[in-house]
């Protein structure tokens, strides 16, 4: 199908300085988990966004010296010559098909603890450095400055030798420009003080760069178009009045918030364009090109925001992430076969534990070179095998849709009256329904692949499916939450869990309300004890929310969410219980015990919602493992997160009919 003329404005191309952007897609910036331990890894993922139709893909933050480590959270790095050769297999990747290639040098000054390099942590002045590490940056004097000049010029010459065609100078989030930047620099220099001594710094580097590589190379400033506030009510005062003194300095603006959970927030929080309330004014000020995020899915939205001139060109991290083929398909009029991101935040997870991405919506991505697969292409069917799935939740439907597309004859068996499993459960709880997007990609994919067919209102037995027929089976069941509450604390049942005030998040995702105060006891820690603890509170329910961890939702400290699901939680009055067990369960009451000194205490509980962990709904496997071609996938062979259930379900398509030689091999490594 011909695009809609009406986006043709997206194919623009767009002079910035010395080069040209193809069009306006432009992936900014984003971590990967990869960094300069992965450098392979890292252009194979790059090279297929270009491939995917985005004019200009940029690496990760760069780091330009080993006073910059950010360890164990891998960056990318132009540290040396190797540097050099590692980065060119990226620009390699990207040129191939017609790309502009982008790298974000970046100083963490305060940020950066420098665990691995052991260099002392710089700063604007002396200062806690890292997170929460014991260490402080030393001052920086005139000499550290003229130092740091150096490495810059260093590293943006190193970029250009690389093949890169714009240069970042990094002013935003929490890194060592912007340390200089905001008012909390405390430098009485001409670095410190006035507005204009603050941005001195990053005036020069933008003249420096120009001057070093500005005649190939684009300089292009990331900067925060606030300096506090809430959400959609940020101060933008002083960040205008810098960018007013810089205005044309750049030749591009790419444009960030003061916020990371408010920049990448979770759908929960934020939804699509976010930041258009803050930066708005920013093309006012500024003849050059600007470029801004907003978890752009939306066509229809990238569009108004460029015919309004809000942004030139079409920032995206995630969304790039999810759908590596997003520009192309809407240049070919498919826009509805998006793959769009859910808002979920799997994806930063991989550089928040130092592992690869990976993403929820997209089971490909990062591994496009440890195993060579492409978001939009699968091998052809390896025999005539006929696919029965039982289950059609995200491990099930991942599976039939790739099952499908290589050339399988798949049949899906649902027990309930829809499809999506866990997604179409979970995406009913309040803040979730854009993870409903899980399912309706695929729901439409499979409406276009003649070959899968599903039958709901079924559910299948063991002689169902023998009778059945079919060549392969995959149980794809899922798992349900545990009623007696083991789980990372527990080993064994808590006293009481039998009592009918005991529920599970499959309670009250099937409507179940306790009819009194209740106890949600999360030893899950990721999001489902917060949210059936906000869901209660919500219903009129006076929710405790008890946990052994020091903070609820713990693990959402790696989705950037943690601060706030705990602010909602406080602010709806939801009193958070933390360090604290559950020692048993009355017809009334629930028991809670502190972790560190064993004091226990009742609470009045009509309900007690058990977050703990889930039980694998496997029983067909196990009548079945010894008489057929039979292997479970998702929740069912072992429960995780809908990212996990999705790449089980995709796996397992890929390697049917695989090599044994492919399957065995895992992954190729870097070395
Ligand atoms: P996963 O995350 O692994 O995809 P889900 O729990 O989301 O797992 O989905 C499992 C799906 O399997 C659910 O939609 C459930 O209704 C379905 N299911 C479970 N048992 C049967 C059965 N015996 N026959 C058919 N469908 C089943
Ligand atoms: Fe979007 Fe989630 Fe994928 Fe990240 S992991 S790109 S947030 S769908």
């Amino acid at each position: 199908m011909p695009r809609d003329p009406r986006f043709d404005v997206l194919f623009e191309p767009v002079q910035i300085g010395p080069v040209t952007a193809p069009n306006r897609f432009y992936q900014v910036p984003h971590c990967t988990g990869m960094g300069y331990r992965r450098p392979e890894s890292l252009a194979g993922l790059r090279g297929v966004k270009a491939e995917g139709g985005w004019g200009t893909v940029c690496t990760e933050y760069c780091s330009i010296h080993p006073s910059s480590d950010d360890e164990p959270y891998p960056s990318a790095s132009l540290w040396d010559d190797n540097d050099v050769r590692a980065l060119g297999l990226t620009v390699e990747k990207i040129h191939a098909h017609g790309a502009l290639a982008g790298v974000e040098l970046w100083h963490g000054g305060a940020a950066s603890a420098n665990h691995y390099s052991r260099e002392v942590p710089l700063g604007t002045f002396s200062r806690p450095a890292g997170v929460w590490d014991p260490v402080q940056t030393r001052a920086m004097d005139k000499a550290d400055i003229k130092q740091l000049k150096t490495w810059h010029l260093e590293a943006a010459k190193r970029a250009q030798q690389a093949g890169f065609d714009i240069v970042y100078v990094y002013a935003a989030h929490w890194y060592l420009l912007r340390q200089f930047l905001m008012p909390s620099n405390q430098r009485s220099d001409e670095y410190g003080g006035s507005l204009e001594n603050r941005a001195r710094l990053l005036r020069e580097l933008i003249e420096e760069t120009k001057e070093a590589v500005g005649d190939t190379c684009a300089v292009a400033v990331r900067f925060s178009a606030s300096s506090g506030g809430e959400d959609d009510d940020q101060d933008t005062a002083e960040p205008r009045a810098m960018l007013e003194l810089l205005a044309d300095l750049p030749d591009l603006w790419d444009i960030t918030v003061h916020d990371y959970t408010f920049e990448m927030g979770t759908s929960r929080f934020v939804k699509e364009a976010s930041l258009e309330a803050t930066m708005s004014w920013v093309k006012g000020v500024t003849q050059k090109p600007v470029v801004s995020v907003g978890r752009f899915t939306s066509p229809e939205t990238m569009l108004r925001l460029v015919r309004q001139g809000v942004i030139d060109l079409v920032g995206a991290a995630r969304p790039s992430i999810a759908d590596p083929f997003l520009p192309q398909k809407i240049a070919e009029g498919r826009d509805d076969e998006i793959r769009e991101c859910i808002g979920c935040n799997i994806c930063y997870t991989g550089d928040q534990t130092g592992t690869p991405i990976r993403c929820t919506q997209n089971p490909t991505m990062g591994e496009e070179w440890r195993k060579g697969w492409h978001p939009e292409r699968i091998p052809a069917k390896g025999s005539d095998a006929s696919v029965l799935i039982v289950g059609g939740g995200p491990a099930g439907l991942e599976a039939a849709v790739a099952l499908g597309k290589r050339g399988y004859q798949v049949t899906i068996a649902e027990a309930r009256s829809e499809l999506g499993g866990r997604v179409a459960l979970e995406s009913s709880l309040t803040g979730l329904a854009e993870w409903g997007r899980v399912r309706d990609w695929r729901l439409n994919q499979i409406s276009k692949l003649p070959n899968v067919e599903f039958y709901l209102d079924s559910v299948v037995d063991e002689e169902q499916i023998l009778e059945f027929g079919a060549d392969r089976v995959a149980i794809a069941t899922g798992a349900k939450w545990r009623r007696e509450g083991t789980g990372r604390l527990l080993e064994e049942p808590v006293p009481g869990w039998e009592g009918s005030n005991v529920m599970t998040p499959d309670d009250i995702m099937a409507g179940v309300r306790p009819p009194g105060p209740v106890v949600v006891f999360d030893d899950d820690h990721y999001y489902m004890g917060g949210i059936i603890a906000e869901t209660l509170q919500l219903a009129g329910c006076e929710v405790t929310l008890a946990t052994p961890a020091n903070e609820v939702s713990t693990w959402t400290t790696l989705t950037e969410e943690q601060y706030r699901i705990q602010q909602r939680l406080m602010q709806l009055g939801v009193v958070l219980e933390t360090g604290i067990s559950l020692a048993g369960v009355n017809e009334a009451s629930a028991v809670l015990e502190s972790i560190y000194t064993g004091d226990t205490r009742e609470v009045a509980a009509e309900g007690v919602v058990m977050v703990t962990s889930r039980l694998p709904q496997d029983a067909l496997y196990h009548a079945l493992a010894d008489r057929m071609d039979i292997q479970r996938i998702g929740d069912c062979n072992a429960p995780g997160t809908i990212a996990t259930a999705v790449y089980s379900g995709h796996r397992y398509a890929r390697e049917m009919d695989a090599d044994q030689d492919d399957k065995e091999l895992a992954f190729q490594r870097e070395r």
